[in-house]
């Protein structure tokens, strides 16, 4: 039979935001509900090191990292649950939440802290061939492509990033760049250009992929749409996304104001959402910054947030 709890402070997700906000509310003796979420820790554990969380002069490891600030939100209280929230009521308090196996979650307040995912590209090819070339994390399936040749789609901080981490395992990385330049910072940038087995395709759009059963390799265009638009293919093992992520609001939808990218909208500089009550932090009311250590930062001003409301509640 599905089962009831009450919470004062309900946390939807667990990254960086949603442990944060753990810490502080279960300081504050509200006891936290956490629900952890598909992505237990959040993207930062499909991360390899992390390099500019303050604080750890050396980089840390994406996983240890998270590990770290659950253990902290833990010791000081919060019911850490490895489950989902799959509908929630924020049409009247205390709001009411479902989770993946039926069970009920009376929040007095919620926080929302669900991250991102990944993008694709949309072709159909990306989904013939999930799971048989076709990756939007080097750090989890990398492995898999020691020694040969991968191309990695994207010209961010994060293509770089899985290009880098790539480049030690396989053979030959390429870079599919849609523009004549690298979004990336600079020191990413140096760091591809110093990289000999890492080959830039600039101006090349990924259109599609072939192989028998797995990938072989890359239908492309060149200057797409162009007078000097030029079709090649490239032999590629494995296909990795790296085109920035979407904001994870789904079940949000009609019960919170959502930009048109799906991003929850908060009322800066608090992180109030259009429903009192209801709080956002992190990934996905964030479609600027999108770095730990800002998630961490709106986490704590969430878990403030709320209980300024409960205070102000209970005074009325
Ligand atoms: P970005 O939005 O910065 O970059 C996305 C890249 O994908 C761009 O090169 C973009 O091309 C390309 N792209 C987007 N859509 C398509 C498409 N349909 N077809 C082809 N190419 C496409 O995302 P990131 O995930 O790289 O970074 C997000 C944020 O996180 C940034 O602020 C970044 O600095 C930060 N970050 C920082 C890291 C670090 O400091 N170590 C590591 C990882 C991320 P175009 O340029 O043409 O738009």
């Amino acid at each position: 039979m599905a089962e009831k709890t009450a919470t004062r402070v309900l946390i939807i997700g667990s990254g960086p935001a949603g442990y944060t906000a753990g810490i502080y509310a279960s300081r504050a003796n509200l006891t936290p509900v956490i629900y952890e979420g598909i992505q237990v820790g959040g993207q930062l554990t499909q991360t390899s090191e992390v390099e500019n969380f303050p604080g750890f002069p050396e980089g840390v490891d994406g996983n240890e990292m998270m590990s770290l600030i659950r253990r902290q939100a833990e010791r000081f209280g919060a019911d850490i649950r490895s489950r989902i929230i799959k509908k929630v009521d924020f049409s009247k308090r205390p709001f009411l939440c479902v989770d993946d196996r039926g069970d009920e979650v009376e929040a007095e307040t919620v926080i929302i802290s669900t991250g991102a995912s990944a993008k694709y590209l949309g072709l159909p090819d990306e989904e013939k061939y999930r799971g048989m070339g076709v990756s939007a994390c080097a750090t989890c399936d990398g492995f898999f492509y020691r020694k040969r040749i991968v191309a990695v789609v994207g010209g961010g901080d994060t293509a770089c990033e899985e290009a880098l981490y790539l480049s030690a395992i396989a053979r030959k990385v390429y870079m599919i760049v849609r523009k004549d330049y690298l979004r990336a910072s600079d020191v990413m940038k140096r760091r591809v250009g110093d990289r000999d087995n890492i080959e830039v395709l600039f101006n090349c759009n990924a259109v599609g992929l072939f192989g028998d059963g797995a990938v072989e390799g890359i239908h492309i265009v060149r200057n797409l749409g162009k007078t000097d638009e030029e079709r090649f293919d490239i032999e590629a093992d494995g296909f990795f996304l790296a085109i920035g992520h979407r904001p994870n609001t789904e079940i949000f939808k009609g019960q919170l104001d959502l930009d048109s990218e799906g991003y929850i909208i908060t009322k800066a500089p608090t992180t109030a959402t259009s429903v009192p009550g209801v709080f956002a932090a992190g990934d996905c009311a964030d479609p600027i910054y999108r770095q730990a250590v800002c998630a961490a930062g709106t986490g704590c001003r969430a878990a403030l947030d709320a209980e300024k409301f409960l205070i102000n509640a209970e005074e009325l």
